[in-house]
């Protein structure tokens, strides 16, 4: 059973029949000081700015 404490990689786990875990430190889309994959950051700057848009529109 997979422990959901240890991030999977999806651009490595893409394709793979195994997921590959995350190598953070060795990887040069990880952010350290926030301890999180750029991709991450990124889908999450998204979802915010798509949740002020919808919060706008509806005012
Ligand atoms: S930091 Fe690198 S290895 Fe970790 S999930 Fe992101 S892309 Fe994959």
């Amino acid at each position: 059973m997979a422990n959901s404490q240890i991030p999977v990689c999806p651009l490595m786990s893409a394709g793979n029949e195994i997921p590959i875990i995350c190598v953070q430190e060795r990887c040069a889309w990880y952010i350290s000081n926030l301890k999180k994959c750029s991709m991450y950051v990124v889908g999450h700057n998204g979802m915010l700015d798509l949740k002020k848009k919808l919060e706008n529109k509806n005012d």
